[in-house]
């Protein structure tokens, strides 16, 4: 079970290749492109940091270890943003708007399910980047194939819809949640990328098709649900912090690529959100290849990676414990 550890170093490497370099354009990285660890640029953090896209993923995980607690979930991302816990520096650096304002609603009183965004102006890539613990947990708590059981279980769409709505609360972001859980979990363990992508995103769609309210909006992943969409030209990809287009973007890098480097590396390169979209490429990069794909020089440069290691060594222990409890 080694696949949490996988996930969840894919994710945090993919996140400290891109934060010296977000926000930077195509066209500038394509003069002077991202191979490997880079200190400093725009956050001024030295090389191997990681940021809230890892700390809020941390976060989850952390708590998730201890049950689904909404509330205790709520609490670890308003002590990162508060007092900078989980954090590779003790402080919180980067932070997105519908993360902040709904932490700030969790301050002031508001109940954790209300405190995302509801409008459609609220779908920034901040709930999709941190999700990826929940596909260990659900697996621990229903059982492996969850894709093939959500018809049945209703609770196991409930709880990723839940954990999303605690900082984006807009339908579009809960359908991107579920969708990347889904493939995420199709691909621990899957012989062939392009297999197990379709037939995380084919459940998906079935499910969000059938139900009301979710299938209205998911006309805007149609170009994702398409066939043809690992075809798309890079010009036809944006890699800005719309969680549609953050979405696409790391789903479009991990299938036209078939090794972990390339995959993180051409997510960077697409400039603009580099962390959030190499952290959610890298999340399923790293599942599929497995972290001994990951180059050691990039993991040792990790900064606090034993700290990161022991969080992902503990869940998975207590995860694992649950599985076999039933
Ligand atoms: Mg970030």
């Amino acid at each position: 079970m080694s696949e949490l550890r996988d996930g969840i170093m894919g994710l945090c490497v993919g996140d400290a290749l891109g934060v010296p370099v977000e926000f930077m354009a195509r066209e500038d990285l394509a003069e002077y492109p991202v191979t490997g660890m880079r200190a400093y640029g725009t956050h001024q953090q030295p090389a191997g940091t990681w940021s809230d896209d890892t700390s809020l993923t941390l976060c989850l995980l952390d708590s998730l270890s201890h049950g689904l607690d909404l509330r205790d979930t709520m609490e670890r991302f308003a002590d990162w943003f508060v007092h900078g816990a989980y954090t590779p520096h003790g402080d919180a650096f980067d932070i997105g708007t519908g993360t902040r304002m709904a932490i700030d609603r969790f301050l002031k009183g508001a109940d954790p399910l209300e405190c995302g965004g509801r409008g459609e102006h609220n779908n920034g890539n901040g709930s999709l980047m941190r999700i990826l613990p929940l596909v260990f947990y659900l697996r621990a708590t229903h059982g492996e194939g969850l894709a093939g059981r959500i018809h049945q279980d209703y609770r196991i769409m409930e709880v990723i819809h839940d954990v999303c709505r605690l900082t984006h609360g807009h339908r579009r972001s809960q359908i991107a949640c579920g969708i990347y859980v889904l493939i995420a979990e199709q691909l621990i363990g899957a012989q062939d990328r392009e297999t197990a992508v379709r037939k995380g995103l084919q459940k998906a769609a079935q499910w969000y098709e059938e139900h009301p309210g979710y299938a209205e909006e998911l006309t805007v992943y149609s170009r994702l649900l398409d066939p043809d969409f690992a075809n798309l030209s890079e010009e036809q990809i944006s890699s800005g912090g719309y969680v549609v287009h953050t979405l696409e973007a790391a789903l479009w890098c991990f299938l036209g690529t078939d090794r972990y480097r390339t995959c993180v590396l051409k997510a960077v390169n697409l400039g603009d959100d580099t962390d959030t979209v190499a952290a959610v490429a890298g999340g399923l990069a790293g599942l599929f290849y497995g972290s001994e794909a990951i180059a050691p020089e990039w993991l040792e440069t990790i900064v606090r990676r034993e700290f990161v290691e022991d969080l992902c060594g503990n869940a998975q222990r207590v995860f694992q414990r649950r599985r076999q409890n039933g």
